[in-house]
């Protein structure tokens, strides 16, 4: 009881990770060749997109809790990108302008429940499934060189650049511009590459941006109470 009441309390504080707190966090699924045919599945022919809600963000050092019952759950080592102005119809060529920095994030998935489900809204919106680490400014020039790096227990599981991605970031930027306004403060995750994998309690799952920032967050089960 007493530690699951310390474990909201750290939920409670997690929007204030960063200000302003993010209205959406908009992700990409199947944007790297390798992930999408470690899934079983080719690359879409235009960006697949979807929500996780703001309420399953966690800090770094914040633990990731298995949710009872739902089989397997994933790590998703993710290079995402802030939003420092309100954006809509934005073309590429301006797309970088209304990024504010880059971060390391953790597209946490129960991945059973993303393949019985039409709509990943459950699979991916569980309490603590979007770690989120510190942001760093990076320019466009050097944005495609950003090395991606994820860690389970300290044994490196998937490695990727930036310029690795089908539908690069100001693609997505201006498809995504096209359907919805972009708040300041919104997060954009523009997909995992391969080496995706479980998770079990007791794990640590980092995310690292080298060179930028480690996203670092330990593993627990769910337990007997809050359901
Ligand atoms: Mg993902």
């Amino acid at each position: 009881m007493v530690a699951h009441s310390a474990r909201r309390g750290l939920r409670a504080r997690a929007p204030t990770i960063m200000s302003p707190s993010p209205s959406k966090i908009l992700c990409v699924g199947k944007n790297f060749h390798a992930h999408a045919a470690e899934l079983g599945s080719s690359v879409p022919s235009e960006p697949l997109i979807f929500l996780k809600p703001p309420s399953c963000l966690i800090a770094s050092g914040e633990p990731i809790v298995m949710p009872r019952g739902v089989g397997r759950v994933d790590y998703e080592g993710e290079i995402a990108v802030r939003i420092g102005k309100r954006a809509r119809h934005v073309s590429e060529a301006e797309a970088w302008s209304v990024i504010e920095g880059v971060l390391p994030l953790n597209d946490v998935t129960a991945r059973d429940l993303q393949a019985t489900d039409n709509q990943w809204s459950r699979a991916k919106g569980f309490d603590t499934f979007c770690p989120i680490g510190s942001m760093s400014t990076v320019s466009a020039a050097d944005f495609p060189d950003v090395t991606l790096i994820t860690r389970v227990n300290g044994e490196e599981r998937q490695r990727a650049q930036a310029s690795d991605m089908v539908f690069s970031v100001p693609v997505l930027i201006a498809y995504i511009t096209r359907i919805m306004t972009l708040e300041p403060g919104d997060i954009v995750t523009p997909g995992t590459p391969e080496g995706v994998g479980p998770l079990s309690e007791g794990d640590e799952v980092e995310v690292e941006l080298e060179g930028l920032d480690i996203l670092r967050n330990p593993v627990e089960g769910e337990g007997d109470v809050g359901s």
